[in-house]
């Protein structure tokens, strides 16, 4: 099956066609300084109604949360409500400017306070810095802050970080980044930290773990106490990758396990929009302990005054002015239309829903750890007697109209397809996606071609991801 390209707008150009029309000139006629005008630029010229066409039919082209079913495992692509923007939209709050007077944005500081103040009650924690962008950069700040509570008691030592071979890669990233080393941890056969091997890396040079929980094989991590118990042994800080926090809202809070410091995901847990759709949000959570090296400025209310405040021993700003300010009015948003009885059901219902798929996947793909699951599960992506791998079977589900899952991730497990239902989704959904993975294995047997061959319906087939990473083409070459 041969696609025909779509024209693209450079090719629809016609000499003299244009999109707009000026206002008739109601001021003297001025030409423009010499060596302002380019006349080199060689722009699509076309009529209004093709540029709306060409745009619109870009924009069509996007997958989104809105028209497709997205189970991108640990991204938790859930429904990002429709009153979130609403909200964010509202004139006093995304009118307002970061340097206006304290007095003149009380209302504005007072969402921050309170958003702090949910997040600390959700997790369990003593104190909540909103200023990071991103998970990765609130993992940055987390790091730092181990690092500068150990400094600030003189304790040198401390090198090494020690992170489960499970973890997302943005974990040894960001120790790295602050200057330490890693050890990798091995996981056991039940998908746990394998103790014997966490113990006999605890020595007074640890700085802390960092423990994701649920992890990214979708399990509780059953001994996390005695996990805990064993970094604090050696003076060390337990560090949470809070990205999957979705499956214990309400039911479970880092903060009582144990955990010094974790990162929210606003943009996945608290339903602020993904990737293109908007930046992210990280905030950081920490312990009484860790509370003086925030990052700031934070929220505080003096009296019946809310102010910002830096805290004592903070490691800094980390952003400019005070983080993704639009993302705290929707996660804020959702967890008051959620109350905290919602809030146990979304995790309730994102827990059911990943072990319901899970049972209705695991005769076609095999589960890569067989235990009752969190808010997502890993299965083996090849299908056996065959040489279909995960990366066909995630090119074949576009065909059927849905998103392919996370592959090949977590890295310990080989043809990983990662999937992650969320609690919006209905059954109807969950059965017929379980139903075209039911079909990609009957074809890959029947017609490998078929598969290997995937996706068949995209405007594009496969792309080389990483040359198109390494050296993007971003202009047209006609
Ligand atoms: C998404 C994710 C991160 C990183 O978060 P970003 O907001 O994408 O920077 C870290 N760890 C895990 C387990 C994740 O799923």
């Amino acid at each position: 099956m041969t696609r025909q390209p779509e024209p693209l707008i450079f090719e629809l150009s016609s000499p003299g066609r244009t999109a707009f029309t000026l206002p008739e000139l109601d001021v003297p006629q001025a030409s423009l300084p010499e060596g302002h005008v380019r006349d080199d630029l060689n722009l699509p010229e076309v009529s209004e109604l093709e540029f709306v066409r060409h745009y619109t039919r870009l924009s069509q082209k996007n997958y989104a949360i809105d028209t497709v079913y997205y189970p991108l495992g640990s991204c938790t692509m859930k429904y990002n409500p429709k009153v979130n923007e609403k909200a964010a939209s509202i004139e006093g709050l995304s009118q307002v400017h970061p340097l206006q007077p304290e007095a003149s944005v009380q209302g504005s500081l007072e969402l921050m306070y309170n958003l702090q103040e949910a997040l600390k009650e959700i997790s369990g924690f003593a104190g909540v810095s909103l200023q990071p962008a991103a998970g990765a950069h609130g993992e940055f700040a987390g790091v730092l802050i181990m690092r500068a509570y150990h400094e600030s008691r003189g304790d040198f030592k401390r090198t090494k970080v020690l992170i489960p071979d499970s973890a997302h890669g943005t974990n040894p990233a960001s120790s790295a980044m602050s200057g330490f080393s890693v050890v990798e941890i091995p996981s056991d056969e039940r998908g746990n930290v394998d103790l014997d091997a966490l113990k006999s890396e605890c020595d007074d040079t640890v700085v802390g773990l960092m423990l994701t929980n649920p992890n990214t094989l979708g399990l509780f991590e059953e001994n996390v106490l005695e996990v805990c118990d064993t970094i604090h042994g050696c003076g060390g800080l337990v560090y949470g990758d809070g990205a999957n926090l979705n499956a214990l809202l309400g039911i479970a809070r880092p903060g009582d396990l144990g955990f010094d410091v974790l990162h929210f995901n606003l943009h996945k847990t608290f339903t602020t929009p993904h990737g293109g759709g908007g930046p992210g949000s990280g905030p950081v959570g920490v312990s009484q302990r860790l509370a003086p090296f925030l990052p700031g400025p934070i929220a505080a209310k003096a009296g019946d005054h809310y102010t910002l405040m830096m805290p004592e021993q903070s490691i800094g700003r980390l952003k400019a002015f005070y983080g993704n300010y639009g993302m705290f009015i929707r996660a804020y948003t959702y967890i008051r239309m959620m109350g905290p009885t919602g809030l146990r059901a979304v995790a309730e219902h994102a827990v059911l829903n990943a072990n319901y798929l899970k049972a209705k996947v695991a005769p076609h793909f095999p589960i890569a750890v067989e235990r009752t699951c969190m808010h997502e599960f890993v299965a083996h992506g090849d299908v056996s007697g065959t040489d279909i791998r995960a990366l066909d079977v995630a090119k074949r589900l576009i065909d059927y109209g849905f998103h392919p899952p996370t592959n090949y991730f977590p890295l310990i497990v080989h043809d990983a397809l990662m999937i992650e239902p969320t609690e919006t989704e209905s059954k109807e959904t969950l059965d017929a996606f379980a139903e075209a993975l039911a079909q990609i294995a009957e074809e890959a047997r029947r017609d490998p071609e078929l598969v290997h061959s995937a996706p068949h319906t995209a405007p594009v087939t496969r792309l080389d991801e990483v040359t198109a990473a390494r050296k993007p083409v971003l202009c047209y070459k006609g």
